[in-house]
């Protein structure tokens, strides 16, 4: 269970030396407790203390990381039922299934197509991380020799998948670096796949029919010293997978049931032969609550969408997702190329900058920061207003850059013109139009 500041602070040396980067123990122990430092800031906190504080602040759904380097996905870490109520940590990793009896010819053509499987949204690169490469074939070496060729092939993050030791065993000698996640132990293989998982300090995923064998199966792994697990709880239907999901969750949370405080692996490919539902099913599971979501095909038109659900669930709702507060040169502007500002809300920006790009008259673009917040509520929130507007227009550097002073604010807040005018008596100020669309005719007008 998660620790309060004042509990913290109990366990703190109290030397108030500032090391840490605060000032006192009391600001640090409060930051600890908000997750806005680590314990390791602290160079006086003994072992023992550390060991207690990280056991008893960690969130009840176990952070892990499966991979390692770029590719590595973090998992878990999750504190809350609802995203408004403080965050959700860290977004489902999308996994597609390869299989060792592929043609060789087909596994190539899914690996070349999930190479280029990235979007740019909001300034963000969002791309599926995972490939789970799936024993089929009964044959260890097989396995073991697919295994290789994919990771010297792709960097991923790897999920290992099939139900014998022996042919795991195998596939962690030519990929144990690579910290796959091993799928899975059963009620059957508890002890041999957790010391597989033990000997090569690898994650391993724990598959039972229902929660009930699946607690059985986690406490038996905790037993042994594991604490990397993932869960499968094997729903029959669309109906359980999503009870399964809500289940664990709230009895981790809630009831502090430790057998079940870790994320869950799912397969919407196993509930419907159909696609298009397949997707359908993983956007659910998205939003209620799979730690990694493995799928049978990956096409951009199936992956886009669900990276783009994960990204808006998974932002930080406290914290509107902001771009850097600078002067912006969209398509080389010249001393003599118009000067729009706007606020660094990242839509704002990205709407903005686009239209002016798309123009293809090259422009200045003036980022205030605002917070995050777009025009008119950084506005209403004195963020936007006209003196702070001066202050970044004198600061920004914007009048050694062009020979004019004229300056296009958005059409939204014309009625601040005067008070800018009068903050910035050197500039006039100019009504862009409402509508980012209308940027383009306006600026046309501008070279015309
Ligand atoms: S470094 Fe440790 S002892 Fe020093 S102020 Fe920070 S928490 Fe206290």
């Amino acid at each position: 269970m998660a620790l309060s500041g004042i509990e913290i602070f109990k366990k703190l040396p109290k030397k108030n030396c500032g090391e840490c980067g605060v000032p006192t123990c009391l600001a640090f122990a409060m930051k600890l407790a908000t997750g806005q430092a680590e314990l390791v800031a602290c160079p006086y906190v003994s072992d023992d203390v550390r060991a207690a504080i990280d056991e008893a602040s960690a969130p009840p759904i176990r952070t892990l990381t499966i991979g390692a380097g770029d590719r590595a996905v973090k998992l878990g870490g999750e504190t809350v039922m609802f995203r408004h109520e403080k965050r959700l940590e860290n977004p489902p990793g999308l996994a597609l299934v390869l299989s060792d009896t592929m043609d060789d010819s087909v596994v190539n053509e899914k690996l070349s197509k999930f190479k280029y499987l990235e979007f740019e949204r909001v300034g963000l690169i969002l791309r599926p991380q995972m490939l789970a490469l799936k024993e089929e074939s009964g044959d260890a070496g097989k396995f073991a020799a697919f295994v290789k060729r994919v990771i010297d092939q792709m960097d991923a993050a790897i999920i290992l998948m099939s139900d014998r030791p022996e042919v795991i065993s195998e596939a962690l000698k030519v990929s144990k670096d690579k910290k796959p996640l091993i799928y899975a132990a059963t009620n059957d293989t508890a002890e041999a796949m957790g010391s597989l998982a033990k000997e090569s300090a690898c994650p391993l995923a724990v598959k039972g029919s229902g929660l009930d064998e699946v607690m059985a199966i986690t406490d038996k792994l905790l037993g042994m010293g594991l604490k990397d697990l993932v869960i499968d709880s094997q729903p029959v239907n669309v109906k359980k997978a999503l009870e399964d999901q809500v289940v664990i969750r709230r009895s981790a949370l809630v009831k502090k049931v430790k057998q079940l405080g870790f994320s869950t692996i799912t397969f919407p490919g196993q509930l419907t032969d159909n696609k298009m539902k397949e997707t359908l099913i993983a956007s659910l599971l998205i939003a209620k609550y799979a730690g990694v979501i493995v799928l049978s095909e990956m096409e951009g038109h199936n992956v886009f969408p669900l990276l783009l659900a994960s990204l808006n669930i998974y932002t930080d709702p406290q914290r509107p997702m902001a771009v850097e507060e600078k002067v912006y040169e969209i398509g080389g502007p010249r001393e003599d190329s118009p000067v729009l500002i706007t606020s660094n809300f990242s839509l704002t920006y990205f709407i903005v900058s686009g239209e002016v790009e798309s123009s293809r008259i090259p422009a200045w673009l003036l980022i205030k920061d605002t917070e995050g917040l777009s025009v008119l509520t950084a506005w209403a929130a004195g963020k936007f207003a006209a003196d702070t507007v001066a202050v970044f227009i004198k600061k920004c550097g914007i009048a050694d850059r062009v020979k004019h002073r004229k300056l296009v604010i958005p059409g939204y807040l014309a009625g601040m013109s005067g008070e800018l005018e009068e903050e910035l008596p050197d500039w006039q100020i100019l009504v862009g139009p409402r509508e980012a669309a209308h940027l383009s005719a306006y600026l046309k007008q501008w070279s015309a």
